[in-house]
């Protein structure tokens, strides 16, 4: 009966998954060219001090202008770009753009040399062994003075549950050359929490699924209570993701949480926007 309700699904399925496995194919070609034709852009959303209103760091998010279709998001294409193993330059590109501009930001008047610029990284990325390596190049191919830039990767729960030691010693060897590590979309992945101790982070980012509701519900506060414990235990920063609200912003601040992140503060945007953003106290040096 296995075989005959297969075969029907076949049937009826079958022009949808044409469909689907062309426009695929179109996609992947689509996404190669990009990589090559300047079509990839990033976006910066600053982390913030809560009190403070100061921009502490900014992350890295990238997005597609395709000629057609317009700004598409990561969430549309970076699963392909994972299967497919696109990843890898695409990831090289990124690191590279980022880098690039943590030295612009460093180079201009006022800029300030604390600003971290933090990159997201996949599980396939952090799989590939020549990851460290080829951030090594990048770095000294940036860091034309000897000045030091501050960057940070960021990885989610994922990443542990493939090759666990391997992705540990990728992740120190990152750390051995400056990079903060953070712990992206904590909460809501595989969450056996004993490898956290093992693993050299520096920040937890709290889920915005636990921020969403906090203001008025009080199992997320509860949750976000025993984060916190955690996090201090292992001494870990922390930052909450999603801010949306004043009202979040505000019971977030009561439990302890310094640094925020979200579109009360800012979205993710062009690099000028960010610039004009920190008071224009950045200009160039000419
Ligand atoms: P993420 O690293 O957890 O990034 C946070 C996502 O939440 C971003 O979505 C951001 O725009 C969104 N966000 C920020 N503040 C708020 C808020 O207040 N409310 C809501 N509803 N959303 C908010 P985005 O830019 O679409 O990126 C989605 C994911 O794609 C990222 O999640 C990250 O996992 C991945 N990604 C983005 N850029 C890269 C990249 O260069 N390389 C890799 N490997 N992954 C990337
Ligand atoms: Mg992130
Ligand atoms: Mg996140
Ligand atoms: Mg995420």
């Amino acid at each position: 009966t296995a075989k005959r309700s297969g075969r029907g699904r076949h049937a009826c399925f079958e022009p949808v998954l044409r469909q689907r496995v062309t426009e695929r194919i179109r996609l992947e070609a689509a996404l190669r060219h990009a990589i090559h034709h300047d079509e990839l852009r990033l976006y910066y959303q600053p982390v913030v001090s809560a009190a403070t209103g100061r921009v502490e760091a900014v992350e890295a998010l990238l997005r597609w202008q395709h000629p057609e279709r317009g700004l598409i998001m990561p969430g549309d294409f970076i699963p392909m770009a994972e299967e497919t193993g696109l990843i890898v330059p695409l990831g090289r590109w990124v690191i590279e753009q980022a880098c690039r501009q943590a030295v612009l930001w460093q180079n201009m008047q006022g800029g300030s040399p604390e600003l971290r610029i933090s990159v997201n990284l996949s599980p396939r990325q952090i799989a590939q062994p020549r990851l460290v390596e080829d951030v090594r190049t990048i770095l000294a191919g940036v860091s034309s003075s000897g000045k030091r830039i501050r960057f940070g990767f960021e990885v989610t729960e994922t990443v542990m549950m493939h090759d666990p030691q391997a992705s540990a010693d990728t992740l120190c060897a990152l750390r051995e050359l400056g990079a903060h590590l953070s712990l992206d979309d904590f909460g809501t992945g595989y969450s056996s929490m004993a490898y956290l101790k093992h693993l050299p982070f520096d920040t937890l980012k709290i889920d915005r699924t636990f921020i969403k509701g906090v203001a008025d519900d009080d199992s997320d506060r509860s949750i976000i209570r025993s984060m916190l414990a955690l996090a201090d235990g292992l001494n870990l920063d922390v930052v909450a993701e999603g801010v949306e609200t004043e009202a979040q912003r505000q019971t977030l601040q009561t439990l302890g949480i310094q640094r925020m992140q979200g579109y009360l503060f800012a979205r993710p945007q062009p690099a000028e926007n960010i610039e004009r953003m920190m008071g224009g106290s950045l200009e160039a040096l000419e």
